[in-house]
Parts: structure tokens; sequence; C-alpha cells
């Protein structure tokens, strides 16, 4: 369930006119529900409810400085991959205890930074990351509680290239050696062994390969236990799919993600963490964009919108499907066309959609993309000098700019010409 439903003919997001929102700002523009981030973080927490726990959002999906600072106040941890997203959980408000930092390259200045501005735990990948930090960690006189990512070598059975927790991928060191490697940890002076850590990849549809690689960790819990380890945290990773196609069936839902976790770990007597991040920001949020031109092609008609793959490029990465609907709702039983759904960016790869059938629009019309608040501004560039797109966030009838939109100026005064030309 999410909050942008059509009212009085018009899509809204929550109570505030979806057009309404683009006279102000103009198109495009990506909107948020402040409802929906809350319901959703909230499923999560309820989901995990009887067993300590924490959910820590992971900001790459969305890493808006006001969608960060909702989740703060909401009582999330958060779950940052690079210097840079620990500076923004700094600046949204997150206390270190509740940051955790994962990432298969973490750099000697973001370890640095992280231990310096406080820290919940480093999710380390690999033993060179294992022994920089316990470097760091003593050169700052500080002890770097750990947890290590293990591989389960399990089929998340997603799009290839965000499945992370087969054998052949970049990430966590392989569960076979886990023994070893938690062995070399623990002799490390500078490191603090607490728990193990997992993500096997995203946009999971399906709690099999969750299930399977937890029951991986469970039984390493106990095997690290018996070896004297003192695992008391397990970080289960993020990944929990959301429906794109709302004619397609559903993901399994946080609740039934939570009761599978408790089944699996719950007798295990760990804090249990989750990082999850799609699910959460995904359908809080839509972007919206203006019908430029139609053209009719041989054979196929092209919707040429003033939002390209530079705005969202998921359709472009990953194939992924967004569903298209007109701002203003169409009358019962109006007629409905197929169209090739394009971007003006020089690319044939600027398609959003191919042949899609779809409510009749004409030029001058608004359209929504659904389910784009995870891995859409995030991923955004400006190829083609398109300026980055506003983001807006909504709250019962009030919105606000959460990021403007750069003029032409500043994006071109973002280069400097040295001296010599
Ligand atoms: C990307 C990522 C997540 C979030 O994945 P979602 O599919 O957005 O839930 C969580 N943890 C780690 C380590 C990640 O890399």
């Amino acid at each position: 369930m999410d909050h942008f439903l059509y009212r009085n003919g018009i899509l809204h997001a929550e109570d505030v006119p979806v057009t309404q929102i683009a006279e102000v700002v103009g198109t495009p523009f990506y909107c948020y529900s402040t409802a929906t981030l809350t319901r959703h973080f909230r499923l999560f927490d309820e989901a995990l409810e009887g067993m300590d726990h924490l959910v820590c959002y992971a900001m790459k999906a969305n890493s808006n400085q006001a969608v960060l600072r909702l989740m703060a106040g909401l009582g999330a941890g958060v779950d940052v991959v690079s210097g840079g997203e620990y500076a923004r959980a700094i600046a949204a408000g997150f206390p270190g205890e509740r940051i955790v930092f994962s990432g298969v390259g973490k750099t000697r200045e973001e370890m640095r930074a992280a231990l310096t501005g406080g820290i919940r735990q480093f999710n380390l990948e690999s033993e060179p990351e294992m022994l920089a930090l316990n470097a760091v960690a003593l050169s700052l006189g500080k002890v770097a509680p750990v947890t290590i990512r293990v591989n389960p070598d399990v089929d998340a059975r997603t799009h290839e290239k965000i499945s992370t927790g087969k054998s052949e991928n970049k990430f966590g060191i392989p569960i076979a050696r886990a023994r070893e490697v938690f062995a070399e940890a623990a002799a490390l002076p500078g490191l603090e062994v607490v728990g193990i850590d997992v993500h096997i990849g995203s946009q999971l549809t399906d709690l099999d390969p969750f299930a399977l690689a937890y029951r991986r960790v469970a039984e390493l819990t106990r095997v690290l236990r018996d070896d004297g380890h003192d695992i008391r945290r397990l970080d289960l990773g993020g990944g929990l799919g959301i429906p794109y196609e709302r004619s397609n069936s559903a993901p399994p839902l946080p609740v039934e993600y939570g009761a599978m976790v408790r089944q699996v770990l719950g007798d295990l007597d760990c804090e249990i963490e989750i990082e999850p991040g799609r699910l959460i920001a995904g359908n809080a949020g839509i972007l919206v964009s203006e019908v430029i031109y139609l053209k009719s092609g041989e054979g196929r008609d092209f919707l040429i919108l003033d939002a390209a793959m530079n705005d969202l490029i998921r359709p472009a990465m990953y194939g992924a499907y967004h569903d298209i609907m007109p701002v203003i709702e169409p009358a019962a039983g109006a007629e409905q066309a197929a169209y090739d759904i394009v971007g003006p960016v020089c690319e044939s790869g600027d398609t959003f959609a191919k042949q899609r059938l779809m409510p009749q629009v004409a030029p001058g019309d608004l359209v929504a993309f659904r389910s784009a608040g995870a891995y859409g501004a995030v991923m955004a560039s400006e190829y083609n000098s398109r300026p980055l797109i506003p983001e807006v966030l909504v709250q019962g009838d009030q919105f606000a700019v959460i990021r403007a939109r750069p003029t032409f100026d500043e994006m071109i005064n973002r280069d400097t010409i040295p001296e010599w030309l």
C-alpha cells in the first residue's frame, strides 16, 4: 500500500494534487510520501517485534537528507556504504551507535572517519580489509566492533546485477572459510568480533533463498560459538522485493519475512539487524514527467517524455519495469494505446517501456512512474547536461522541495577552466 491515489480525478501524493506540485517545481521531479516511508519502516520494525532488533535503513536506495532525517526520527538505524553516506548519516542526526558500515572496499580514510565519529559496527568483507581496519583502529587507540560478511553461496534468483550471495560474486568471504577468518579476526587486538553479516541480493520476490542463507548463518553461529566466539549480533542484510508490476503476484510481506527470521534464527538469542532499502523507499516515491511529443513511427507510437534515462536509469540498466500512469485519471473505459515510452537522451537505451498499453495521453499531459522512490534519484546523472531533477517530500497536505533543481549556471559552474585556456 502507498499514498499515491486518484482523488477527484487527479493523482494525489497523500493530500496534495500532483498537478499542484508540478506547477510549482516544474517537470520532471521526484515526489516522496512521508506516510508511506513511515509505514514501511514500521512494518519491518513490527515484523521483528519480540526479538532484540534494529532496522537499519540502507540509504543507498534514497539518501536525501530529508528522508534520512525522517528515518532517524523514527528510531531507525542506517546502513552506509561509503564515507559520503556516513557523513550524510551524521548530518541527518543518526547517532554513531545506529550506523552500520557495509561495503566491499572501505578505505582507511572512511574507517578513520567512522571510528572517530562513532559506529555501531563495520561489516567486513575480506581479510585485507580486516587487517586495514585493525591497523587504523590501533592507530586511533580504539577497538572496532565488526561482523564478517559471509557469502552463503545461495542463488537469490534475482537480476544478475543485484545478486550478491553466490560464490562467484565479489561480496563477503566464502562461508566454508568462515572459521578460519573469524579466528584471524579474533586474534587482531584492534577488532572486536560481534557477529555475522549476510546480504544475498536485492529485489528478492521469494523467501526461500533468504531462509536457505539464514539457516547457513544459524549453523555457522553455533559452530563459531563452539570455537569460542561471542556471536551476539546477526546482520541479515536487505533485499526484500517490491511489486513493481501491480498486475503481477506480490512478493512476500515484511511480516512474513519477520516470521521466517524468527523461525530460523529466533532461538539463537542474537540481536537481529536488517538493512532494507528498496522496500522502504521504492513505493514511497514517484517520478512525474510531462509528455513532450507523441511521434508516430513505423507501426509504433513513441511517447517522448521530458524525463530520461539520466533521471531514472533502472529500465536501461536492469530492464526494470515501472508502472506509468496518467496524472489525470482516465475516464472509466477510456481507450488504451500501446506506446514506446522514451526520453530525449541520444541513446536507444533511453527507453522506459516498449509497446506499453496505457490510457491514451497527449502532449502536455503529466505521467507518473510508480515505484521510483528507491534507486531513482540516487542513481541519476546530468548526462546530456540535463540538470539533476528536484525531489519533493509530501506530508499530509504540505509539500517541500528537498533538493532543488540546479540552474544551468550552477551546473556549468561546477566545472572550472584552467588558467592556461
Ligand atoms: C544494497 C544493500 C542493501 C539494501 O538492499 P535493498 O534491496 O534495497 O533492500 C542492504 N545491505 C547491503 C549490504 C546492500 O549492499
